[in-house]
């Protein structure tokens, strides 16, 4: 049976990635050296496509990287000397924390409770950060952070630059670039391709005030950018197959994109809300339950329905951490269906009848 991914990452793939892996082989994209025309015209058309669908400005610097804990560990080298500051309510808020403090820098931290809503007028940044750090979408449990929440705190400090980690919204969510300085994504999540690509967009300001460090500095990758290069042989295949998905999702348009991952959500809320023996999402305020990862409470009952679902084709993933044998999480990426989402409801809806017998 042909399974559909509902896991956070990695997913379920494109649906068109077939046909994009048989133009890969028959027009020798893995062959073809990165300093070839053939490449720049590949890498040229990633960055086209990123900045239309994502509205990225002139300002900013698109980068490749492998992972997004590889831009993290790049964010912290080129960005701060000494001081950063990181919203944290999560597993992978706490990685980009790591990152810092592994760096030797000082990290300060706002903690705060998943599901609870920050009173951005209530913070106090240090006067001598450098970057302030937030994990719009925290994975690990099924939360974000409101864009309208994140100006907010940018309008109380227009001076101390945001990086924002969107790897598991992005497409999702609408970025404003004037207030954003950073923002980076992985592709094994939103755009339903193999994992090993990152993708760092960076404020040119930010690039001009970063040190040459002599390697893999924000400068140096700025300069073989000019030339839609990379100072290492990149991830050729990856950044090929990210220009085709984001062609076919420019080609949907982006607002009913956005639109139909708010309409598969509300499927699973209903059907989360009309099954109590279902359990309930682990995140009560919509404003910050994320809209991409739905963590839900299940109780001891994790094991039961993630092998119900599995018989049925359909693969949800398991809590996070800490949450692993009381949650499950469903991904809601742009690559999933209505249609894939309809289906999973159904199976949703069987499962507490079932349980009980
Ligand atoms: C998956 C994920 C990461 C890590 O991405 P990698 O590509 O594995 O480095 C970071 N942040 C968030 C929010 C994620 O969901």
């Amino acid at each position: 049976m042909k399974k559909i991914y509902f896991t956070p990452g990695p997913s379920q793939v494109h649906p068109k990635l077939e046909t994009f892996m048989k133009d890969v082989l028959s027009d020798d994209i893995m062959s073809i050296s990165h300093r070839s025309q053939a490449y720049m015209e590949i890498a040229k058309n990633t960055h086209t496509g990123l900045r239309k669908l994502l509205f990225i400005p002139k300002s900013h610097h698109i980068f490749f990287m492998s992972s997004s804990l590889e831009s993290m560990e790049r964010i912290i080298a080129n960005c701060v000397n000494t001081q950063s500051f990181h919203f944290i309510n999560g597993s992978f808020a706490e990685a980009f924390f790591n990152a810092s403090e592994a760096q030797g820098k000082t990290a300060n931290v706002l903690r705060f409770l998943p599901g609870e809503r920050i009173d951005m007028d209530s913070v106090g940044i240090p006067e001598k950060t450098e970057l302030i750090c937030i994990t719009q979408n925290e994975t690990s449990n099924g939360s974000c952070i409101p864009m309208k929440d994140i100006y907010a705190l940018k309008k109380r400090y227009p001076k101390i630059p945001i990086a924002l980690d969107i790897v598991s919204s992005v497409p999702y969510p609408s970025i404003d670039f004037k207030k954003i300085d950073i923002a980076f994504f992985s592709v094994q999540k939103g755009f339903g391709l193999p994992s090993g690509l990152g993708i760092l967009i960076v404020n040119d300001v930010l690039v001009q005030k970063s040190k040459q460090m002599g390697y893999h500095d924000f400068p140096s990758l700025a300069q073989k950018e000019l030339l839609f290069q990379t100072p290492e042989t990149p991830n050729v295949l990856a950044i090929y197959l990210l220009g085709r998905v984001v062609e076919n999702m420019l080609s949907q348009g982006i607002a009913p994109m956005r639109h139909s991952i708010e309409s598969k959500a509300r499927l699973i809320e209903e059907v989360v809300l009309a099954h109590p023996d279902l359990g309930s999402f682990f995140i009560k305020d919509k404003e910050v339950r994320s809209q991409t990862v739905l963590a839900i409470e299940v109780g001891n009952k994790v094991d039961v329905i993630i092998e119900k679902l599995r018989l049925k084709g359909f693969v949800v993933g398991r809590g996070y951490g800490i949450y692993k044998k009381t949650q499950i999480r469903i991904a809601n990426f742009p690559q999933h269906s209505l249609n894939d989402f309809q289906s999973l409801r159904k199976e949703l809806e069987r499962i507490p009848t079932q349980l009980r017998k």
